[in-house]
């Protein structure tokens, strides 16, 4: 062992040390990732890394990630986007990676998970038995009900747990009866002036994860990290992103901003016992003007501000600031914790509020947030391009005459440009009634102040390359050229032997209406032809269920369809048989591993654009036309590149699979766009011959 960190082994060395370690055999791909990983830490510079599955890339950044660590005394931090992932790196990776590194680095190597504050057991909620948040109509842990029951088991869980991590939990509790015993980084009185500090659950994975070499966390909290005033992470001057294809929409997810009744309402609940009855009241008021507009307003993206809305966000502002002023200094009670912990909550909720609305009233320029007057018009009558162009000049006039961002601008294309911010609603379901959300039109700059500016990150994923370059993901995360290295590995999988690529050119575009007839018959004769073992993957939960239906009457083999069951459950039986089907939306796209015969073919029903209703990704199209680019290119065709390239990844898991990719939507051959979403594809040898697919098909099946 090493004493000094001069002495260590180079990368190359210590990768051989644990690939044999794990008894595995070292790829082409994977040393030259790993070094790669090593100079990029090395050089301080920003790394984007394509590697197919089969590279094993976690070893490619783990052992330099490693090293650094051992070399530099601080941790390095490793990001991953799904639960799982982590789950792999903390139980299966590390452990044994520790294990055959040890003996070549200075001490062993340490790792530790951390999540966001709200995973935790809060100590101090539970002792203080605090107040319910929950509306009491809607939830009384008293009855015997689903949730009633799942509290019960936290209490019974809390009494035994040693990390107080709510993943332990097994089956898992809802977020309603969660939320009784855990507080948001925002709530948390701080381990200072917590009572609970010294026990708090959420401290000591923060200490552990401080005494760690590789700290394993998810891109919410890496991005939280980087954007809050406070540290969450231990110090550390290197991020390894895993799974990086997932972090722009990740980060959004964190900076989205929703206004609803129910934020109104749980705002009002906390202060409401605290202030005088009258304040609290108004924002009561003002939250009930909220639920009636939202009630009857179409949902979708919020282009123009409407008076009304325009005036209700303001009310709900000034009656939440109302409310903020009425609670006091916030440190007014320093001694008396209990007390602190309720006037801390009120004040999260509060904040939220305010901060919404003024945002959501900013999103529409400073005229719009000053005095919460809007455009005149009704927020469901849909305006005419010539009342709508008055309102841009209106807004711009302010603009100009109040120094805002528009300045002389006086077009539509002007205040595209300038627009930062989008807003939509969402419709009502269930219990969760109509939101407002809001988020940023693109958190390139934010990511480029934030998270590369001060550390150097590696981003790594098997589908980066979009249309075979990075350009479309580093725009995305806001690096310029010269900022940052690309490099694609490539894959171990021999692709144009081992799968093919089929587009069926002679079927109809798909239509708005539904599954077209002739899809559905194309389907059952790939089917049929495979054995079943088919994964179908459907752009929308409408067609996976139409196919479903029309297909249990027409085929033999079992078919199974996502909401049958839980996905993992739906994974485990389609696994296990060969000769059962899974049909499914979005998760499946990038949730299925089942390397072996069960999964000998890929159907793809359309090319996944994102929906045309769908508000962040057509204002974000909007937006790059405004400002000279292809929006089409830069927006919808990323966004479907990105999709089929990790949809076609769910066939070649192993060294051994063989297979087909099939795709209905001719337009994957035929529109002037499927140049860039074939190179974003694996290179399958292709066809567009059904006869020759159907053959290679049972060709397959005979052999398995
Ligand atoms: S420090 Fe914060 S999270 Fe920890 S027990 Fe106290 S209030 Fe809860």
């Amino acid at each position: 062992m090493p004493k000094d960190r001069s002495e260590l082994p180079p990368v190359e060395e210590l990768l051989t040390a644990a690939v044999t370690g794990l008894g595995g055999v070292e790829r082409p791909g994977q040393v030259k990732m790993a070094q790669a990983v090593g100079d990029a830490i090395e050089s301080e510079e920003h790394l984007a890394v394509q590697a197919g599955t089969g590279t094993g890339k976690s070893l490619a950044y783990l052992v330099p990630a490693i090293r650094h660590a051992a070399e530099s005394g601080d941790a390095v931090v490793v990001s991953t986007a799904t639960i799982a992932l982590q789950r792999q790196l903390v139980d299966r990776d590390l452990p044994r990676l520790a294990d055959a590194l040890e003996s070549l680095l200075p001490h062993r190597p340490e790792f530790a998970i951390l999540k966001g504050r709200r995973n935790y057991l809060c100590r101090h909620k539970m002792a203080a038995g605090m107040p319910e948040d929950e509306d009491d109509q809607l939830f009384d842990p008293r009855e015997v009900s689903a949730t009633g029951r799942m509290v019960q088991r936290i209490q019974d869980w809390a009494n035994e747990t040693e990390t107080g991590d709510r993943d332990e939990i097994v089956p898992g509790v809802s977020d309603q009866a969660w939320r009784q015993f855990s507080v948001t980084a925002r709530e948390c009185l701080g381990a200072q002036r917590c009572p609970s500090g010294a026990d708090c659950f959420a401290e000591l994975a923060r200490e552990r994860a401080g005494e760690a070499d590789v700290v394993v966390t998810n891109h919410a909290l890496l991005a939280i990290d980087a954007m809050e005033d406070f540290a969450v992470l231990p110090e550390h001057d290197v991020v390894v992103v895993d799974e990086a294809h997932e972090l722009v929409d990740r980060v959004t997810s964190v900076v989205t901003g929703e206004l609803s009744e129910s934020t109104v309402s749980l705002a009002v609940r906390r202060a409401g016992r605290l202030i005088e009855q009258g304040v609290a009241d108004r924002l009561q008021e003002a939250g009930e003007d909220l639920r009636a507009l939202l009630a009857v307003a179409p949902p979708g993206r919020v282009d123009t501000l409407p008076q009304s809305l325009g005036m209700t966000l303001a009310l709900v502002r000034d009656a939440a600031f109302a409310c903020i002023t009425a609670l006091g200094p916030r440190n007014k009670d320093k001694d008396d914790p209990e007390n602190a912990g309720l006037r801390k909550a009120a004040f999260t909720a509060l904040d939220e509020v305010h901060d919404t609305a003024q945002r959501m009233l900013d999103a529409f320029g400073p005229a719009a947030g000053g005095d919460g007057a809007g455009d005149d018009e009704d927020m469901d009558s849909p305006g005419s391009q010539d009342s709508a162009r008055s309102r841009d000049s209106a807004r711009s006039r302010d603009s100009a005459s109040s120094g805002g961002a528009n300045g002389g601008g006086t077009d539509a294309r002007s205040e595209e440009v300038h627009r930062a911010e989008v807003v939509w609603l969402e419709e009502g379901r269930g219990r969760i009634p109509p939101t407002l959300r809001v988020a940023p039109l693109s958190v390139g700059g934010m990511l480029r102040d934030k998270l590369f500016g001060d550390r150097t990150v590696v981003l790594t994923s098997a589908t980066l390359a979009l249309g075979g370059t990075f350009d479309s993901l580093s725009r995305q995360w806001g690096l310029r050229a010269g900022e940052w290295t690309g490099l694609d590995v490539g894959s171990p999988f021999d692709h144009p032997r081992r799968g093919i690529l089929y587009v069926a050119t002679h079927l109809p575009q798909p239509g708005r209406d539904g599954l077209p007839e002739a899809y559905v018959d194309e389907i059952a004769e790939l089917i049929e032809a495979a054995g079943g073992r088919t994964l179908g993957l459907f752009s929308s939960m409408r067609a996976a269920k139409a196919a479903t239906e029309a297909l249990r009457e027409r085929l033999d083999v079992p078919l199974l369809c996502q909401g049958d069951d839980s996905t993992s459950q739906l994974v485990k039986q389609f696994a296990g048989d060969p000769a059962t089907c899974l049909f499914g939306t979005l998760s499946l796209w990038q949730g299925v591993d089942v390397p072996g015969p069960s999964l000998t073919l890929v159907i793809i029903d359309r090319i996944p654009f994102p929906r045309p209703d769908d508000p962040l990704a057509s204002a974000r199209q909007r937006h790059v036309a405004a400002t000279g680019g292809n929006g089409f290119m830069a927006v919808a065709a990323t966004h479907a590149a990105l999709l089929l390239a990790q949809g076609a990844g769910r066939l070649l898991r192993s060294m051994d699979d063989r297979g087909v990719v099939a795709v209905l939507d001719p337009r994957l051959a035929t529109a002037r766009y499927s140049g860039f979403l074939l190179n974003s594809l694996p290179p399958f040898w292709r066809t567009t011959d059904p006869a020759k697919v159907r053959e290679a098909l049972r060709r397959l099946t005979a052999d398995a």
